[in-house]
C-alpha cells in the first residue's frame, strides 16, 4: 500500500512537471512583441472582414487569431475598429525633402506605410546613390522607386531636348535605366506629358521599356495626353504592354476634357480587351475632380502665345473660375484665386490673363535664371467618371500627393476615399476599397511580402474607425491631417498615434524582386 501510495505520488508529480513544462513553452509561444487585440481584420484580399488578433514579432506578423490567453510587451485593443494592412501609395511625390521630413506626416496621417516614388519620368539619379543615403538615414515609411524617362532624358540631351532622341542618344538612356534596375528601380516611368518627355515618339519609349522586360520589370505613365489626343495616350501604352511584354499602369487615370467626360466605361471596354488579349495593363486613381500640375501643362503644343487657344482651353478643358493657381512665384499674392479673379483684377480676358501669366513666368525665369515655382489646381473631371473608374477591379488607389503641395490630395487622399467614396457614397465596399489600397497595390507594383494581413507579412498596419475616418485636408487649408487614423505600424514599430508621429523611422528600401 505504502509503495503504491509513492508510486502514485511520483506519478502525480511528474504528471505535474510535465503540465508545468508544457504550460512554460505554450507562454513562450504566446509572448510578443505587439498584439492587437478584436480588432476587425481587413486583411486586403478584398473578402468579407473577420475579428481576429494580431501578434507582431519584430518587423513581422507572426500570428493571426485567438490571442486573448497570450501576453504582448505591446498590447492594443482595437474592438470595433478596422486593422487593415498598411495603405500603399503607387503614385507618391511625398519623398521630396525627405531626410527634412523622416516623419511622413503627411502620408502616415491616411494610413499610408509605402509610397512609390520615381513618378512622372522623374525619379533621383542615380539610384543607388539614392539608396545609399536612404538605407544611411531610415525614414518612418518603406519607400521602392522607378527609374524616371525624363530624369534619363535630361542626363543625356541636357537643354537640346526639344527634338526626338538619336538612336545613340537612346542607347546611352538605355545603359543608366539598366543601371536603375541593376539598383533595384521596379521599372520605367514616364511623365509624356512634360518636358523633356513630351518630345519623345513612342519608339523612343518603347525601346526603352523593352529594356526592362528581362528583369522582370513594369512601365507606370503619366500617359501622353489625359484630355485632347487622349485615346491615342492610351494606344501608346497598351502598345508599350503589348511589345514590351511587360505589366503597365495608367498613372492618376482620368478624363480631364469635358467632351471625353462619359466615356469611362469606352475607356474600361478597351482596357478590358487589352487584358483578354494578355495584356497587363492597370490605373491608380486620386479621389479629387480637379487635378494640380504646371500651368504649362495645359498647352501641349507648347504655344503658349495662342490666345485662340488659350480661350478654347478655358472652354473645353477648365473654366476660369475652376483654374485656381496654388503657387505664383512672379505674384505670391495671386496664389489661392482663380484665374477669373485675376482677370477681373487686371481687367482683361481670361484667356489674355492665361497667356500673361505664362509670358511672366518666361521672363522671370529669364531674370533670375532658375525655375520659377508656379502650380496651378484645375477641375476638369467628372464625378461619376471617377467613381466608374475607380470601381475597375485593375484600379487601385493613389495620393499624387506631397508633404508641401497646394493639393489637399496629399495629406487626405485614402482618408477620402474611406469617407466620401465608401461610408458617404458607397460607391465601394469598405473591404473592397482596402484592397485597393493595399493587396492590388502591391500586386500592381509587383510588391513582395507587404499590402495582406498574412502570417509571415511584414508588419505594415493601420487601425482606423470606420464610423469617423475622413479627409480634413481641403484647398483652403491642404495640410490639415486626416481624422479617425489612430495608429501605423511601420515594420512593426508604431510611426503614427495620437495624431501625432512618434520619430521612429523603420521604413525600409524596397527593390524590385
Ligand atoms: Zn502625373
Amino acid at each position: 500500500m505504502k509503495l503504491k501510495g509513492i508510486m502514485r505520488k511520483k506519478v502525480l508529480l511528474f504528471a505535474c512537471l510535465i503540465a508545468g513544462l508544457v504550460l512554460i513553452s505554450c507562454n513562450k509561444k504566446e509572448n510578443y512583441d505587439t498584439i492587437i487585440h478584436n480588432g476587425m481584420i481587413y486583411d486586403g484580399n478584398g473578402g468579407e472582414p473577420f475579428k481576429a488578433d494580431i501578434g507582431i514579432n519584430a518587423d513581422t506578423i507572426a500570428f493571426i487569431g485567438d490571442l486573448s490567453n497570450a501576453s504582448g510587451k505591446n498590447e492594443v485593443d482595437a474592438k470595433g475598429k478596422a486593422v487593415a494592412p498598411g495603405f500603399i501609395d503607387t503614385h507618391s511625390h511625398h519623398a521630396s525633402n525627405l531626410f527634412k521630413h523622416r516623419d511622413f506626416i503627411a502620408a502616415v496621417c491616411q494610413g499610408i506605410t509605402t509610397i512609390i516614388i520615381g513618378q512622372d519620368g522623374g525619379s533621383s539619379f542615380p539610384l543607388s546613390d539614392f539608396y545609399k543615403k536612404l538605407s544611411d538615414t531610415t525614414v518612418a515609411i518603406n519607400i521602392g522607386s522607378y527609374s524616371g524617362h525624363n530624369t534619363l532624358r535630361d542626363s543625356i540631351l541636357g537643354k537640346d531636348f526639344k527634338r526626338f532622341a538619336t538612336q545613340d542618344e537612346i542607347d546611352k538612356m538605355k545603359t543608366l535605366l539598366q543601371q536603375d534596375m541593376e539598383a533595384g528601380a521596379f521599372g520605367l516611368s514616364t511623365g509624356l506629358e512634360y518636358d523633356p518627355g513630351i518630345y519623345s515618339n513612342n519608339d523612343e519609349i518603347l525601346q526603352l521599356a523593352k529594356v526592362v522586360t528581362p528583369y522582370g520589370g513594369r512601365y507606370i505613365s503619366h500617359i501622353r495626353s489625359e484630355d485632347r489626343y487622349f485615346w491615342k495616350a492610351i494606344d501608346e501604352i497598351i502598345t508599350i504592354g503589348k511589345e514590351a511584354k511587360i505589366p503597365v499602369q495608367v498613372s492618376h487615370i482620368k478624363l480631364a476634357m469635358h467632351n471625353i467626360w462619359g466615356k469611362a466605361d469606352s475607356l474600361l471596354a478597351l482596357f478590358n480587351a487589352a487584358r483578354k488579349n494578355g495584356i497587363d495593363i492597370t490605373a491608380d486613381i486620386y479621389p479629387y475632380a480637379f487635378w494640380n500640375s504646371t500651368i504649362k501643362v495645359l498647352f501641349p503644343d507648347r504655344n503658349f502665345n495662342d490666345e485662340k487657344e488659350a480661350d478654347s482651353i478655358l472652354k473645353e478643358i477648365t473654366l476660369p473660375q475652376d483654374i485656381i493657381l496654388g503657387s505664383y512665384e512672379v505674384n505670391p499674392e495671386y496664389a489661392g484665386k482663380s484665374l477669373a479673379e485675376i482677370a477681373k483684377l487686371e481687367n482683361k480676358t481670361p484667356a489674355r490673363m492665361l497667356v500673361d501669366l505664362i509670358a511672366r513666368i518666361d521672363d522671370w525665369e529669364k531674370r533670375n535664371n532658375r525655375d520659377c515655382q508656379e502650380n496651378i489646381m484645375a477641375t476638369s473631371m467628372d464625378e461619376a467618371d471617377i467613381k466608374k473608374l475607380m470601381q475597375w477591379p485593375y484600379t487601385n488607389i493613389c495620393s499624387d500627393g506631397s508633404l508641401s503641395g497646394t493639393h489637399p490630395r496629399g495629406y487626405g487622399a485614402f482618408t477620402r476615399v474611406l469617407g466620401k467614396y465608401v461610408r458617404e457614397e458607397k460607391a465601394l465596399s469598405l473591404a473592397d476599397a482596402i484592397h485597393k489600397m493595399t493587396g492590388l497595390s502591391a500586386q500592381n507594383m509587383g510588391i513582395q511580402k507587404r499590402g495582406l494581413i498574412k502570417t509571415g507579412y511584414f508588419a505594415d498596419l493601420v487601425l482606423f474607425d470606420p464610423a469617423t475616418v475622413k479627409d480634413e485636408a481641403t484647398v483652403a487649408e491642404p495640410h490639415k491631417i486626416s481624422e479617425g487614423v489612430e495608429k501605423v505600424w511601420v515594420n512593426g514599430k508604431i510611426v503614427f498615434q495620437d495624431k501625432k508621429t512618434t520619430e521612429l523611422y523603420p521604413g525600409k528600401i524596397i527593390k524590385r524582386q
